[in-house]
């Protein structure tokens, strides 16, 4: 009965990080939280506020474009390690005002400047062993 076997899929690494895009488009995002009270935004999402301490978050989509902030490159992973190297690590902030830790997305290292603009991206991060591809939230140079 293999035929009737599901397809590879792709899953996200973690739940409730960002949300997948339809497979033909666009439309992801990163899921943070809002305070109602302060209007502070956090990425990831959480439950109580950590400027004023408050209980009354609301779930936003944060912009896909954001600034790179600052980044490295790193060119040796441990053994074992589900990225290969080189790659780019990087802190990006977003116009909420939240910074996010991300991968950058095939960069051309090169070219990277601090300050430059980002555009969110969902990407493949590895396969797992029934070859489902395990998706992640990176950023690329606009
Ligand atoms: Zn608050």
């Amino acid at each position: 009965m293999q035929s009737n076997q599901p397809k590879s899929q792709r899953i996200p690494f973690k739940e409730g990080l960002f949300t997948m895009p339809p497979p033909d488009g666009e439309g992801a995002h990163l899921i943070g939280s809002k305070c109602k009270n302060c209007g502070d935004v956090f990425f990831p999402k959480r439950e109580v506020c950590l400027n004023c301490g408050k209980i009354d978050m609301e779930e936003i989509a944060l912009s896909t474009r954001g600034k790179l902030d600052t980044y490295s490159i790193i060119t040796q992973v441990p053994p074992g390690a589900v990225v290969t190297a080189p790659f780019v690590s990087a802190r990006i902030l977003l116009p909420e005002g939240v910074y996010v830790g991300a991968l950058l997305a095939d960069g051309d290292f090169q070219r990277l400047k601090v300050g430059m603009d980002v555009e969110l991206v969902i990407d493949k991060l590895m396969e797992d062993k029934e070859g489902n591809e395990i998706m992640a939230y990176k950023f690329r140079p606009v």
